[in-house]
This record gives structure tokens, C-alpha cells and sequence, in this order.
């Protein structure tokens, strides 16, 4: 056989969801498992929603649309941001994809090329180095600590910038850590992100996921001037319990968002028409089903909180966003868990799965050894026995 191109060989398939498939097998097999790594809400997506999209297909809404999504999505998605931002783009400012992922993926190939280097602090969402990657780029990894409340300092940005950097990933709230941003660490990064003439690459897919109060802030919203220089990537996956449909969309300065659409245009036309109309329905539609669906997650991580509260060698720092929780667990590795000693958070995750069958996801994969991923995406019995069985095996372990 001919080779493959090298650039595909470099592609590691995304960590999170290949345990996803291996569990959903495990299960399929009659295994009992407490499925905790886990990337997507549980609940049904609305019924307005799925009504929209009945609608459209019987309406014959089932064609191309143009390349950069339909006029009156667009229009909502501007309003959304006038609405929950304060910030104001036209429509030809916003560009529908085919998910948050599509989106991140098309603006790294319209940003990055060979020769740059992007920085993404770690802990990082999966996708974003593979991508780098896919431009022919660099991901530059910059380390945040548990301590900071994992939220990047200037200090670390600085650090990691090279005469060849030219953007920066951020994240608000967080993949793998729930931790969220508040305005002073984005007016503190600001000087840094200016001086170096850098992209900003903001993932605000988690918007709508914030408790304890917190307010979301994203980089234009803390920092006006500095909007001409950032991309939002956005979606419906997270905020109505749409993973399935695959509608994300992204509010750029014009250039940027012509450039993504003629890539778009040239690699999959554009989003399904009718996933589109789903979208619509859900950008402009009540909003009692999200709220709900906020305030169900609300409670599972308070409950996960106190759960691993009561497990030694789980340090979790209390995270105010998405549904993630993301706990420090050096203190079990290289100790015995049932006759086995776990040295890294991969092999501690591999004995949990054994035998808790509890899934959750090592830290490594997001670039922060010993730690692991909890989703508590989960419902509340799920939570309390998964995080049961994983007391029963410590303290067994003595
Ligand atoms: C889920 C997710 C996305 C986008 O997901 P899509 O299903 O492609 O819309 C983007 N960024 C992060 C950090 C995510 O967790």
C-alpha cells in the first residue's frame, strides 16, 4: 500500500471520545458501568427544538444553504451576542459550522501555518494541539496551576511566546477544569496578548454553564480594544443538548470570517440545512429548559463535590462552570489499589474502570498528568454510586 500523508499520521484520535466508545461497548456487553467521562449533556435536546427541525424537513427546508449558514441564523446568533455580551457584530461577522469543533478547526486553518506557534495552556480541551497541528503549526503548551484556579497569568503567557507565536487559546469555562475567567485575569493577560500582536482563540461553549453566581466574561467583553483580534468559537452542543446535530458558530472580525467561509465553502458546502433550523429555534426560543438543565447540573456538582471531599487522595479544587470536575490525584498514585499500584493517572483510570467499572478520563490526555476528569453529566445515582464504589476501593486499600 502507497503511504498515508505524514500529516494524518500524526493524528491521535481524541482520548475522551475513545473511551466514550470503549465504555459504550463495555456496556453493550451487559457490563454495569458508571460512565463519568462522559463530554455531553445527558438530557433530550427540548422539544421545541426537535419540533423546528419536523417542521423544516416537512417544509422542504432541505437543500444547500449558502456557505457561511442561513441570513436569519446569523441574525440570531449577532443577537445573542448583543443580548448576552454587550457586543455587536453584523452578520457577515458571524459563520455558521458544522459544531464548536468545525469552527475551532476552520480558524486555525484560516490563522496558523507553518512556521507559527499557538499557545494553549494546559489543562487543554483534547482538540486544540491536534488542530494547531492540522495548520501545519506549533501548540506551544503553557502550564497553569491548580493554585491560580487554572486560569492562565501573564507571567506564564510571557513566558511562552517566542518571536514566532502568533495566537493564543482561551478557554472560559474550562475543559477538563470548570474553572472560569473572571475579568481581572483577562485585563491582566491583555498587555501581554497586545504587545506580541497575538490571535485570541475564545471557546465559549460552556457560556451558559456558570454557577455560584460567577459572571461569564470572555476577552472583547472584558478588553473592547482588543475585539478586532479575537475569534469566538461557539455552539449549540453544550448549551441545549445538541451534540448530535452539529450546528457551532463563530463571531470574527470580516476578513477572518470571509476567509473561514471560502474554506468552509470549499470542504462541506455548508451545515445541514435542517440542523440550522433546529438552531434557530434554539438561539431564539424559551429558555425555562436551559435554566432547568443549569440548575440539574448546579446540584450534581455540588454532590460530586462533597462525594470526592470524602475520598483521601482527591484534591479538587471547587470549579464554577461547564460540568466538569477535575481532581489532583498524586496522592493515590504509586499506591496500592487492589493488589495493583497505579504510577500514573492512565493506569489509575484503567483500575477504576476494571474495578469500580467507573469511567473517568486520565489527566495525561489533556496534558496534566496526575489528575483525572470527572463529568458529572451524570445523574445524581449514577454520581453517588460511581463515586461510592471509588470510596469503597481506597479505603479498602487502607
Ligand atoms: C464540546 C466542546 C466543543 C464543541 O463541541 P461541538 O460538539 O463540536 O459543538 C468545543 N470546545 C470545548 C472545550 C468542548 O468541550
Amino acid at each position: 500500500m502507497p503511504p498515508l500523508a505524514q500529516r494524518t499520521l500524526n493524528v491521535k484520535p481524541s482520548p475522551t471520545l475513545t473511551l466514550d466508545a470503549e465504555v459504550k461497548a463495555m456496556k453493550a456487553r451487559g457490563r454495569k458501568i458508571v460512565n463519568l467521562g462522559v463530554g455531553e449533556p445527558d438530557f433530550e435536546t427540548p422539544d421545541f427544538i426537535k419540533e423546528a427541525a419536523i417542521k423544516a424537513v416537512r417544509d422542504g427546508f432541505t437543500r444547500y444553504t449558502p456557505s457561511e449558514g442561513v441570513l436569519e441564523l446569523r441574525e440570531a446568533v449577532a443577537a445573542k451576542f448583543r443580548r448576552d455580551n454587550g457586543l455587536e457584530y453584523s452578520p457577515q461577522e458571524i459563520v455558521i459550522t458544522c459544531g464548536g469543533k468545525h469552527a475551532l478547526y476552520n480558524v486555525m486553518q484560516v490563522l496558523f501555518g507553518p512556521g507559527d506557534e499557538v499557545v494553549v495552556p494546559s489543562p487543554y480541551w483534547v482538540t486544540y494541539p491536534p488542530q494547531v497541528h492540522l495548520a501545519g503549526a506549533v501548540p506551544v503548551t503553557a502550564a497553569t496551576s491548580g493554585r491560580d484556579g487554572y486560569v492562565l497569568t501573564p507571567e506564564a503567557l510571557e513566558r511562552a511566546v517566542t518571536p514566532r507565536t502568533r495566537g493564543v487559546v482561551i478557554n472560559s469555562p474550562s475543559n477538563p477544569t470548570g474553572m472560569v475567567y473572571a475579568r481581572e485575569n483577562l485585563l491582566a493577560l491583555a498587555p501581554v496578548i497586545e504587545r506580541h500582536g497575538l490571535w485570541v482563540i475564545s471557546d465559549d461553549i460552556y457560556e451558559t454553564l456558570v454557577y455560584d453566581g460567577r459572571e461569564f466574561v470572555n476577552l472583547p467583553m472584558a478588553c473592547p480594544e482588543l475585539k478586532d483580534r479575537t475569534v469566538i468559537c461557539h455552539g449549540v452542543s453544550k448549551t441545549y443538548s445538541m451534540t448530535g446535530w452539529r450546528i457551532g458558530f463563530l463571531a470574527a472580525p470580516r476578513e477572518v470570517a470571509g476567509a473561514v467561509t471560502r474554506v468552509q465553502s470549499q470542504m462541506t458546502s455548508n451545515p445541514c440545512s435542517i440542523a440550522q433550523k433546529a438552531a434557530l429555534a434554539a438561539l431564539t426560543g424559551p429558555t425555562e429548559p436551559m435554566i432547568r438543565m443549569r440548575e440539574t447540573f448546579d446540584a450534581r456538582r455540588k454532590l460530586i463535590l462533597k462525594l470526592l471531599k470524602a475520598v483521601p487522595g482527591f484534591e479538587t479544587p471547587a470549579p464554577s462552570g461547564a460540568f466538569y470536575v477535575f481532581p489532583d490525584v498524586t496522592g493515590l498514585l504509586g499506591r496500592k489499589l487492589a493488589g495493583e499500584t497505579a504510577d500514573t493517572s492512565d493506569a489509575l483510570a484503567s483500575i477504576l474502570l476494571r474495578e469500580c467499572e467507573v469511567a473517568a478520563i486520565p489527566g495525561s490526555g489533556f496534558g496534566a498528568e496526575g489528575a483525572l476528569r470527572f463529568s458529572y453529566a451524570a445523574s445524581e445515582d449514577e454520581i453517588t454510586e460511581g463515586l461510592g464504589r471509588i470510596a469503597k476501593l481506597v479505603a479498602a486499600a487502607g
